[in-house]
């Protein structure tokens, strides 16, 4: 039979009356649930908290989605026992069997899909389409990395005569997944499931304000058919029980997805060899982006308006693959930039649960409140070319454009992680590669060109670990866009890829005469 590759799950069509409907009800049935307490999960029981939070709609601050409990560093450490106490059965048991369990949980995240997506849309204020799109990716992730196990669980012979020689792999031990707001569900899920497929215990602690999809995700789990110990929910301070489990001995794999900051002080923290501690832990760090599309004067430019805006705004620019700087020739600049600012004048701002919305909120009152200090900075070093108002009732910020900056301004180095853009001037092809490469980050970044010796150079030289030529720049798929960068984005390989499983195994090789 012919290998078809992986297949993607297929995001709604909402065109569909009855897909409509179904998000409709969903959403009516997540609104109905608002209030509830959500609980860690230690060695298979929900215990309780002293400390509790609210996770409230950035889209609506006043209404409190749910209470989430908050785990302590005791808690934390009876985690981390329940953890080595289940691991020599996990690691025993049949991949074939812990592949099964990341497909159930991935058909479960299908059934559940119109509900989870409302969960999203209502927890970290993303619009309901990018939602979808999300769950679709997680859903992905299980099916995917369930198969890679299976491939990889296959091994590799170099057997001569007289010997043989197998070359295995083995889980590392106890994972920490510290997993960010922003994909609250794909993220999340992607490298848990990666961590337990590979026999690893997990540990999984959520950013602080995506408890709730968090606590969805592990109802899933569970009821795929995790055993307890193996997988267990630590929603907690960062600066505590983060912490806490990043430094402790019996950690063998932390898996982030964060700020550049925090994945730097991780990588730091895991490095210092502890009393007790037998092993070097092993750090996935998937951290910032600053990422530039050059539009050069052969592009289209209808297509590059258009890439530009979705990959700038959509979700508000609070992706690490959003494009924060445009890196225009000066022949084609002054219409661009035109053109660029009343696309952007059309976009639908608004609630996120709105289906017409396009851009919904950011995620909470810090991030707005420092995104409009990088916008009063933008003011002092650049020209203000677009800043839409924003609606009153949630965390919104209309989005932003500030041509003529300079290249090395704060705004067009420092990630803002929010809908900001930077146009940036440059006179030719080659300054443009220039001043994209010219940041500390190379994750993700865009080139509209129809020109062949531009493309080609772009592969060459565009220092980025995904490079999207005449598309936008974000929505990486898995299995089809491993996802990931380098320079000071990022330590590991990429999410969705060929690579990804076996930074959570070691490797052996076994010889036998005979
Ligand atoms: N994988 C996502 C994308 O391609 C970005 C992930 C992130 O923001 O962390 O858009």
């Amino acid at each position: 039979e012919e290998d078809k590759g992986f297949v993607g799950a297929a995001d709604t069509d909402y065109a569909e009356e009855e897909r409509r409907k179904k998000a409709a009800q969903a959403f009516a049935g997540v609104r109905r649930e608002f209030g509830k307490s959500y609980l860690p999960l230690i060695n298979g029981e929900y215990v309780n908290t002293l400390d509790v939070i609210d996770s409230v709609n950035p889209s609506n601050y006043s209404q409190v989605i749910g209470k989430v409990g908050l785990i302590s560093v005791e808690q934390a450490q009876q985690a981390m026992d329940a953890a080595k106490a289940a691991f020599p059965g996990w690691r025993k048991t049949p991949v074939k069997q812990r592949a099964d369990i990341l497909r159930k949980a991935g058909d479960l995240l299908e059934q559940r899909r119109a509900e989870m997506s409302a969960w999203i849309v209502l927890e970290v204020g993303k619009p309901v389409k990018e939602a979808d799109a999300e769950v679709s990716e997680a859903i992905d992730f299980c099916r995917y990395y369930a198969d890679e196990m299976e491939r990889l669980y296959q091994g590799i012979n170099y057997d001569v005569p007289g010997e043989t020689n197998r070359y295995i792999y083995q889980p590392r031990g106890i994972a920490v997944v510290i997993s960010p707001w922003n994909f609250p569900l794909a993220i999340a899920c992607g490298m848990t499931v990666a961590a337990l497929v590979t026999g690893n215990c997990t540990l999984l602690k959520p950013a602080e304000t995506s408890s709730i999809i968090t606590a969805k995700l592990t109802e899933i789990l569970v009821e795929a058919g995790i055993p307890k110990g193996v997988f267990q929910y630590v929603p907690g301070k960062g600066s505590q029980v983060g912490a806490y489990l990043v430094s402790h001995p019996d950690t063998h794999v932390i898996a982030f997805t964060g700020s550049q900051e925090v994945g730097c002080r991780i990588y730091a923290e895991a490095a210092t060899l502890k009393p007790m501690q037998r092993h070097m832990k092993r750090v996935i760090a998937e951290m910032g982006g600053k990422n530039a599309i050059i539009v050069d004067e052969s592009a289209d430019l209808d297509q590059a308006v258009v890439g530009v805006v979705q990959s700038a705004f959509g979700y508000s620019g609070q992706k690490c693959s959003a494009c924060s700087r445009v890196v225009v020739v000066e022949s084609i600049y002054d219409t661009f930039v035109a053109r660029l600012v009343e696309a952007t004048k059309s976009l639908n701002i608004g609630e996120a649960e709105l289906p017409s919305t396009q851009v919904g909120p950011v995620i909470d009152a810090n991030a707005r409140d420092r995104i409009r200090e990088y916008i009063e900075k933008g003011k002092a070093e650049a020209k203000l070319a677009l800043e839409l108002p924003s609606p009153a009732q949630g965390y919104f910020i209309g989005p932003v454009i500030f041509s003529e900056v300079p290249p090395d301004g704060i705004i067009a180095q420092q990630e803002i992680f929010g809908p900001v853009l930077a146009v940036i001037k440059v006179r030719d092809f080659a300054e443009a590669l220039q001043v994209a490469n010219g940041t500390n980050y190379a994750l993700t970044g865009g080139l509209y060109s129809r020109t062949p010796s531009h493309i080609q150079q772009a592969q060459e030289e565009f220092e980025v670990g995904n490079l999207y030529i005449n598309r936008n720049i974000t929505g990486a798929i898995v299995a089809r866009q491993p996802f990931g960068g380098f320079k000071l984005s990022g330590v590991g390989s990429k999410a969705g890829g060929p690579d990804y499983l076996l930074q959570f195994l070691e490797p052996r090789t076994i010889t036998e005469n005979i």
